[in-house]
């Protein structure tokens, strides 16, 4: 699947302009003269050797740039008034990052000009485009000097599985819990409870040296920055294993992965809470999205709404934790207590079983022995018609995720 946006150039400098301008102005006449040599050719070939060394010595454009050019005039029933020239990612173009969106485009040997995309709607669709699975790996600078993203998709049909395996990333570990169709508790576990014990231990090291710092020590500087770094090694390969085993789990029980479409943690947390457990959530998703992929699982992303306050024993949505226990899941409803992560993880399963079509007829589920009414876990207005229990996040909010049921794509993992 193929689609073509139009980003617009933003405050660019007027030299920058007429660099783009000149550029466009001589691929278009480069164009016409080249579609005049064409005619005496009877291949590509033929005409590619005819042409190459003499375009390349006149135009001195990238040979990337050239090789665009030939191949549009071979394809082309005629002269061209407006040439839009193609920059293939990653030899003559280059992308940067979403809050100041910039595309670099390499136009002559060693000569790359970056030029500012302005943040309208169009950007915004490409941007949501990239968000949920789309990649773009070639840009067209038009010749009013407009971008062109051609995009591009490819899904991949995955085999069903029986079962869901639910993950709940909180800022002690990973907990797990694989749930039947008849939402059956099958297994429950943790992940990673170590990398949160040895972070804390740095972050309590990285405040000690960051106070010699202060005073001037190169020393303590180095050895920071060597603590920085083997921590972000660590909890990088931590973090793999983790997912590795995950994923491993779900092959062994034939069950999908869920996860939250984000993870926000307490802002009354602690500060050391706070950083030290934003970074692996982001660091585990794209992990697993990657392993997901290659394991063929297909990972659903859910709604968070409700996941760590609904009662899994008696579908009461409370409060969340208990007063006393930040850990423990008090209801107020029935009294049961739990541990709340274990909670989480079981309610992001339950989710994704009524995100299947064949088991959301019924607005109860059968959970350990217990049917439990499942409303809480629903938003209101996700309630549209009755066959749609809880929607998937990417139909609801219009924030597409890359994800649906049964499928995903190639590129959403790759990029
Ligand atoms: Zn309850």
């Amino acid at each position: 699947m193929k689609r073509a946006i139009l980003l617009q150039i933003d405050g660019i400098t007027a030299k920058k302009g007429k660099i783009l301008k000149d550029f466009s102005l001589k691929a278009t006449s480069e164009f016409n003269r080249l579609w005049e040599d064409r005619d005496f050719c009877n291949t590509f070939m033929d005409f590619h050797r005819k042409t190459f060394v003499e375009s390349k010595k006149r135009t001195g454009f990238n040979v990337q740039v050239y090789a665009c050019l030939e191949r549009a005039v071979w394809r082309s029933k005629g002269k061209s008034s407006a040439v839009t020239v193609k920059f293939n990612v990653p030899r003559n173009c280059k992308t940067f990052d979403m809050t100041m969106p910039f595309i670099e485009l390499g136009i002559y040997p060693r000569k790359r000009i970056a030029v500012p995309i302005k943040k309208n709607m169009n950007f915004q669709r490409y941007a949501d485009l990239l968000k949920s699975g789309w990649t773009c790996k070639t840009y067209g600078l038009t010749s009013n000097l407009q971008i062109v993203a051609y995009l591009s998709k490819y899904e991949v049909e995955l085999p069903l599985k029986k079962n869901i395996l639910g993950v709940d990333v909180n800022s002690k570990c990973f907990a797990v819990s694989v749930l039947s169709p008849e939402g059956k508790v099958l297994h429950q576990d943790y992940f990673g409870k170590d990398i949160w014990v040895k972070r804390k231990k740095v972050f309590e090291g990285k405040a000690v040296l960051q106070s010699y710092v202060d005073t001037g020590s190169s020393y303590a500087n180095k050895a920071l920055k060597r603590t920085k770094r083997n921590e972000h090694n660590f909890v990088k390969n931590r973090i793999g294993e983790v997912v590795r085993n995950i994923t491993e789990m779900a092959l062994r029980y034939d069950a999908e992965i869920s996860i939250e479409n984000l993870k926000r943690f307490s802002p009354k947390g602690k500060m050391f809470n706070r950083e030290v457990m934003r970074i692996p959530f982001f660091t585990f998703r794209k992990n697993l999205m990657q392993r997901c992929f290659d394991k063929k699982i297909t990972l659903n992303i859910v709604d968070a709404w409700h996941t760590s306050k609904f009662c899994s024993h008696c579908g009461a949505v409370g409060k969340g934790h208990d007063s006393s226990n930040y850990a423990l899941f008090r209801c107020k409803e029935c009294g049961v207590v739990v541990n709340s992560d274990r909670k989480a993880s079981l309610n992001i399963a339950i989710k994704s079983l009524l995100e299947r079509r064949d088991t959301i007829n019924h607005n109860t589920l059968q959970i350990s022995n217990r049917r439990v009414p499942v409303n809480g876990l629903i938003r209101p207005d996700a309630v549209v018609e009755p066959i749609v229990a809880v929607r998937h996040v990417s139909s609801t909010y219009g924030k597409p995720t890359g994800f649906s049921h049964g499928k995903f794509t190639k590129d959403a993992i790759l990029s």
